[in-house]
């Protein structure tokens, strides 16, 4: 399994349902890899092979993987294949999962559990909607998010979180840096248990907002959506 405290920061692409062959061979050209952060590419399920990782921080993610090993579930991919493939991450819990896929905590679970016991590193997503903002009950949502799809088996050497409003996914807008520390805070110290995990922020993170982003005392690191499919732009948020 990838030693996480080898690395100062996290920055995972998540292209979601993005990219063809032509345009990886051209992103994998530009990446800029010279870094000691950890980068970790999530392509759709079918280019996973195409990424090439050869430079010593480059990782493959998976943008979700199946709670079942293997039988009649059409179009799954199993975490036996994730490892077959020599993915070393895999997100589960994506709020966008969460509401077209109805992937419940239940599920969640289950995944994160398969996950760690084959040694993928789990990216488990948790944030709270709009309305829950407003009704100022985020940290209850996060609570009980982390309580429902955080196996009792994980721990910061396995397991990384990712806080990401969905409020704040690819709309362009995002929690003010001190709400994004005060968050990550509240999650690192609500339970002893999470006091040294590794906490990333995603929702509209892009070369302008993450420096400051990453800055934060309790931020390790950022997940990607839109801004990683430039590479570019994704090479600025690298450095
Ligand atoms: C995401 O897909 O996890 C994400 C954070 O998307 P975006 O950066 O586009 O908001």
């Amino acid at each position: 399994m990838i030693n996480l405290d080898e690395f100062p920061s996290f920055f995972v692409a998540n292209w979601k349902l993005n990219s063809n062959i032509s345009f990886i061979d051209d992103y994998i050209k530009n990446l800029q890899t010279n870094t000691e952060n950890c980068l970790v590419i999530c392509p759709p399920s079918i280019y996973l092979n195409l990424v090439k990782t050869n430079s010593k921080n480059l990782f493959l993610g998976s943008q979700d993987v199946s709670m079942y090993d293997e039988g009649a579930y059409t179009g799954e991919v199993s975490v036996n294949m994730l490892v077959d493939n020599k993915v070393n991450f895999s997100i589960v819990g994506h709020s966008e999962r969460r509401s077209y896929f109805n992937e419940t905590n239940e599920k969640v679970l289950l995944k994160t559990n398969k996950l760690i016991e084959k040694s993928i590193i789990p990216i488990v997503c948790i944030g709270e909607t709009l309305e829950q903002k407003e009704k100022k009950i985020t940290k209850e949502v996060l609570r009980k998010q982390i309580q429902e799809c955080i196996p009792k088996n994980a721990n910061f050497k396995n397991t990384l979180i990712a806080y990401e409003p969905i409020w704040a996914i690819g709309t362009g807008l995002t929690p003010s840096v001190e709400q994004i520390d005060e968050v990550h805070a509240f999650i690192k110290n609500h339970d002893n248990k999470f006091n040294n995990f590794k906490i990333l922020y995603g929702g509209s993170v892009k070369s302008s907002n993450s420096e400051e982003i990453n800055k934060s005392k309790n931020v390790n690191g950022c997940l990607v959506g839109g801004a990683s499919l430039n590479v570019n732009e994704f090479n600025k948020i690298l450095v």
